[in-house]
């Protein structure tokens, strides 16, 4: 089952390159120059994008044909940390939510580390090393889709 991430709509802005000690959201809004990291699967599992992918406006207007980007896809930006509304003062709260309602749903956390293209930035990974990425498949950011369709 996926985990809720946050509402959409958060403003966040360009993803940072790994080497500027920016911290890159993993769990960000389709925006263009934000970089497409996962495509959710039929069975809710988030498949990575490995490769460093920035989309455009034109991806976001085809994409969003069908319903919200962000129910299908997964994209990274700019963690801006205290402009967001999970900023909880020192971290991020969206990965903890989702680690603790993987441990109530008794979801298992995937075997291995899946590959990724922001893993040297990502706010999630700094603040729960591999704990993060093994739950992050499960992580579907905005779920309004298959609300509305159930
Ligand atoms: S939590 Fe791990 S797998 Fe997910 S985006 Fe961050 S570095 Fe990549």
């Amino acid at each position: 089952m996926p985990i809720p991430a946050q509402p959409s709509g958060q403003r966040q802005t360009r993803p940072p390159r790994s080497d500027d000690g920016q911290r890159s959201c993993p769990s960000a809004p389709a925006e263009p120059g934000a970089l497409l990291i996962g495509i959710v699967g039929d069975d809710g599992i988030v498949q990575p994008v490995p490769t460093r992918l920035e989309i455009d406006a034109d991806f976001i207007t085809l994409a969003g044909k069908t319903g919200a980007p962000e129910a299908r896809f997964r994209f990274a930006g700019k963690c801006v940390e205290g402009k967001c509304r999970q900023w909880t003062g020192n971290s991020c709260g969206v990965i903890e939510r989702v680690l603790a309602g993987m441990a109530d749903q008794k979801i298992d956390p995937a075997a291995n580390l899946p590959r990724c293209a922001i893993r040297g930035s990502c706010r999630w990974y700094s603040q729960r090393g591999g704990e993060a990425c093994r739950a992050c498949i499960y992580v579907v950011t905005d779920q309004r889709v298959e609300e509305v369709s159930a």
